[in-house]
């Protein structure tokens, strides 16, 4: 072999060692048998969290879980005592995103910038065990980073990839292509299916022949077709058989008076109806009714939207302490602008928005939950998915039955469910230990101490310590 060709392999095989001692920074926990005990267990199925239990995890599978006074600790064991503790499935959270998006300004628009490095280790930090990104911008970025999460050559939750935006004309992204016909629509789908991404979201200014292109084609090769549409409604894509909606109804067209069809309405007329709406009205309920029907699941992504409404709380230090110090300075005085706000539409739709989704979850709809750490920089990824949770709770919705949003449901709407998505024999061992009882205070879920992916404990503290400063435009 030439030196050089021996020099370029030595310098490959540093370069993979490096990467494994990155991930072994991070990590606090590797044994082959190990045996939490005393834990306060909310399992993510719904059922009522369970006091003092003992799991037993062997080889990165759950291998039993049940009161610690009849689960035995088996032989050589390493055991984690969880007094006072609770655990929680580790999170599937499905509108996630590996980009962050700044703040436009009078004369320079919004710039987007991908956090390869930053994001898959916050989401981990935060208990995110599987996340399905929904819309990419670099998707050849997104396949390496999965990759490497895969190998165990970088720390990160599970992803699953969703396909670059299927957006109409116009395009007002300079990243997105805007699909040009129903055949380019099929075309994209099956480039990208054979890439290995394994969803496609139709964006707001798809018209329905292609949209419905997108749905054949993803739905021959077994794949699933979400939307943050407009130009089509919702209860049009339900009728072309969409699988998921994102956003929770923030993006419905159905009630803008005047819609023309496959055309995306205002924004400012597209908030008007949703402003004015009555939640309460046969016309709404029949739509809830038809989307569950159609068996179409409902993204709830309600931090994205909180963040741009008067009353919302300041990040913490915690948070501010991910931003680059040109982000945070970004992020400081959109937060105070935003707060002077004296315009109080946002708030009535914000309320009305999380009225509805409740509505949706009782009314026996699937109810998943994304963070899309997009909007104006303010969502971060991870910390933003807790922040979700909260905001379902602050809907309604008890916090058993949002930890579930966000765990088994995820799972279910991602047909993974028998493997992830909640604790229980058989399944993977991802875990999330929090200090504290989420059950009786759902902001205890910050509280995180340690995440297992697969039986694997990361280090929470370490993994946000290892992001500080790295979040944003630099
Ligand atoms: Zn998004």
């Amino acid at each position: 072999m030439k030196l050089p060709r021996i020099l370029f392999i030595l310098a490959l095989l540093s370069a993979g060692r490096l990467a494994a001692q990155e991930v072994d920074s991070v990590i606090s926990v590797r044994a082959p048998l190990i045996a939490f005990t005393h834990a306060k267990l909310i399992d993510g199925t719904g059922a009522a969290p369970r006091e003092d239990q003992t799991i037993v995890v062997s080889d990165g599978r759950i291998a039993a879980v049940g009161p610690s006074a009849t689960v035995a600790v088996p032989a050589g064991a390493q055991t984690i005592d969880l007094t006072g503790k609770s655990v929680l499935p580790g999170l599937v959270m499905l509108h996630e995103h590996l980009m962050f998006t700044s703040v436009a300004s009078a004369t320079v628009p919004r710039h987007f910038a991908e956090m390869e490095y930053s994001f898959p280790r916050l989401y981990l930090a935060c208990g995110v065990t599987t996340a399905r990104t929904t819309g990419s911008f670099e998707p050849y970025t997104e396949l390496e980073v999965k990759a490497r999460v895969d190998a165990g050559t970088m720390p990160g939750p599970k992803f699953f990839l969703t396909a670059p935006y299927l957006e109409g004309f116009p395009s007002v992204i300079p990243q997105l292509h805007p699909v040009t016909s129903p055949e380019d629509a099929a075309r994209q789908v099956n480039y990208y299916a054979d890439k290995g991404f394994t969803s496609f979201k139709c964006y707001m200014h798809l018209p329905r022949a292609e949209m419905r292109a997108v749905i054949d084609a993803a739905h021959q090769r077994g794949l699933k077709v979400t939307g943050h549409i407009g130009a089509v409604t919702y209860r049009e894509a339900a009728e072309l058989g969409i699988d998921n909606l994102e956003h929770g109804f923030y993006a419905m067209t159905d009630f803008v008076r005047g819609k023309k069809p496959d055309e995306m309405p205002n924004p400012a007329a597209a908030a008007g109806s949703l402003a004015e709406l009555d939640i309460n009205s046969p016309e709404v309920a029949s739509l809830i009714q038809f989307l569950i029907a159609k068996h179409v699941a409902l993204t709830s992504t309600l931090t994205v939207f909180a963040t741009s409404v008067p009353g919302c709380p300041i990040l913490t230090t915690r948070e501010l302490d991910c931003l680059s110090v040109n982000s945070r300075e970004q992020y400081l005085r959109t937060w105070a602008r935003v707060s002077g706000l004296t315009d109080g539409r946002g708030v009535t739709i914000l309320h009305k928005m999380m009225a509805l989704e409740k509505k949706f979850h009782d009314a026996g709809g699937l109810l998943v939950v994304g963070t899309d750490p997009t909007g104006n920089g303010s969502t971060i990824a991870g910390h933003g998915s807790l922040r979700a949770i909260e905001l379902l709770v602050e809907a309604g919705l008890t916090p058993v039955q949002a930890i579930q949003a966000a765990s088994l449901n995820g799972a279910r709407e991602l047909g993974v469910d028998k493997t992830v998505g909640s604790v229980e024999t058989g399944k993977a061992a991802d875990l999330v230990v929090v200090a504290g009882d989420p059950a009786t205070d759902i902001t205890a879920i910050r509280k995180i101490e340690i995440v297992f992916k697969d039986g694997v404990g990361y280090d929470s503290k370490k993994l946000l310590d290892s992001v500080r400063g790295c979040v944003g435009i630099q």
